[in-house]
């Protein structure tokens, strides 16, 4: 039921040339510090998925650097059927204020809740000992607040969602979750207007996520790589002596991309001079790729010859993933019916996920041969495509929505007010396509402040002064 979730170690050392000399020190010293204060307390973390989704992505890298530091951190991963996932999916809904599959969240589900936490229970119980360290992720592990405290284990209950519109919905969702969570010795929240007021905020530390600039989705991709990697996919056109791209693994070793991307589209593979808007997202209502599409043919192709490509992951098999495959099929709707000369310049490519690193490479060489980057989203809990697509140095248009506010900061990018104005957001787009002085100021101001904050280093040591505070007796 529960699974061991292996990570290779990684050595903090490669963030030197980055993140500088004292910031490296800075971190290696708390680092070493922290190492004894623990005392052989292992810190554990507790999910439900080993791969997929931005939570799994930054345990990979932070438990990763943790370990390498000597620290015994582990991941484990747990599982749960498919009325489980029904009923957190729900919860996950409510929790950014939103009704989901409309779904009530009240004793049977609860019950059925409590009945998945006890399946897992037995081999948590085995692994965890007294003053270990535990932090549980989402509302998927909530349940295991009060026993695993009951064991002597010191829990921080972390929620990687959330919104600032309090409503009957986010109500519903944390009258479920808060007999299970109440008693946590901590919270950790993306945004401080994400807490629910019933929690004391002496408990509660804001950490944003952090991306790693080594993982397949942000390393540094050269020219080369990255039209090799597109034309791969079958966005760009090929060399005449068209080989693989590569990239680093997590293991530390070269792999090729080989999958092929699903395009919609009547002009790809594209010249790779040609400019392009891109938004990276799931086909998810909430991104309004349709909105990103529709301000683009109105507001964008008229005043530019810039092309426009929504990316999505594949929405694969339809059971899997009905709502990726709904809106999908809607933008292609409203694609066919466009005028063709606009139609011929936007493109609905859908990445394949069969190989998650080589999908990360592929979204890695789309951002970095992107001219400009949208997310246009009407909601956001923090957007990591956001830092992702800035580290990258690239401008970016962005509605002012939840997390992406903290990340495009004045003179890093543009914020659009109304993600719903799709005139200001297709004025935003043309006017910065036709100003690459501009482009390059806000792409060079939004890779410093992405480095400023939302690298691993800065992560860990907000862990450790909470951890340690925790520890204090
Ligand atoms: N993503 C991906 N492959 C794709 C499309 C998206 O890995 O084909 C990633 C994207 O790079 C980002 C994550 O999915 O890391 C989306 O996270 P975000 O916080 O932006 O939004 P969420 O999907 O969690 O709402």
């Amino acid at each position: 039921m529960v699974m061991d979730v292996e990570v290779p170690n990684l050595p903090l050392e490669r963030l030197g040339p980055l993140i500088g000399n004292d910031r490296l020190a800075s971190i290696q010293i708390r680092g070493r510090a922290f190492k004894e204060n623990l005392h052989g307390r292992r810190i554990w973390n507790v999910n439900s998925t080993a791969a997929g989704g931005g939570v799994a992505e930054m345990l990979r890298s932070l438990v990763g650097y943790t370990r390498q530091a000597g620290i015994d951190a582990r991941w484990v991963v747990i599982s749960g059927d498919p009325e489980f996932f029904r009923i957190t999916k729900r919860l996950h809904n409510q929790l950014h204020g939103l009704p989901g599959d409309g779904g009530p969240l009240a004793a049977a589900e609860s019950a059925h809740y409590v009945s998945v936490m006890e399946q897992n229970l037995p081999e948590l119980r085995e692994r965890i000992r007294p003053g270990d360290v535990v932090l549980l992720h989402d509302p998927q592990t909530a349940g295991f607040v009060e026993t695993l405290k009951g064991l002597g284990a010191i829990i921080i209950w972390r929620c990687h969602i959330g919104t600032n519109q309090h409503n009957e919905w986010t109500e519903s969702a944390w009258n479920f979750l808060r007999p299970f969570i109440s008693t946590a010795d901590a919270f950790i929240f993306s945004r401080r207007d994400y807490v629910p007021e019933w929690i004391d905020p002496s408990h509660v530390s804001i950490i944003p996520p952090s991306i790693d600039p080594f993982s397949p989705k942000n390393q540094e991709i050269d020219d080369v790589n990255v039209q090799r990697i597109l034309a791969t996919i079958g966005l760009l056109a090929p060399e005449s002596d068209q080989e693989p791209g590569v990239f680093t693994g997590y293991d530390g070793l070269g792999h090729h991309v080989r999958d092929v991307a699903e395009i919609i589209s009547d002009a790809t593979p594209l010249d790779p001079a040609i400019p392009l808007v891109v938004q990276v997202s799931r086909w998810d209502g909430l991104k309004d790729m349709e909105g990103v599409m529709v301000g683009f043919a109105e507001g964008v192709a008229p005043r530019s010859d810039a092309h426009l490509a929504l990316i999505g992951a594949s929405v694969g098999d339809v059971s899997d993933d009905p709502e990726g495959a709904e809106v999908l099929a809607r933008c292609t709707d409203t694609w066919e019916h466009l005028p063709s000369e606009i139609r011929a310049r936007i493109h609905l490519v859908s990445l394949p996920m069969d190989d998650l690193d080589q999908n990360a490479a592929m979204v890695n060489a789309i951002q970095r041969h992107a001219t400009l980057i949208v997310q246009k989203s009407l909601v956001e809990g923090f957007g990591i495509t956001v830092a992702e697509g800035l580290w990258k140095s690239k401008p970016m248009v962005a509605s002012s929505v939840g997390g992406i506010q903290d990340q495009i900061v004045d003179g890093a990018g543009v914020l659009l007010n109304d993600p719903y104005d799709l005139v200001a957001y297709g004025d935003a787009v043309a006017s910065l396509l036709l100003d690459p002085n501009e482009m390059k100021r806000l792409g060079q101001n939004a890779h410093e402040h992405i480095l400023a904050t939302f690298i691993g280093d800065t992560h860990l040591l907000r862990y450790v002064d909470l951890i340690e505070s925790l520890l204090q007796p």
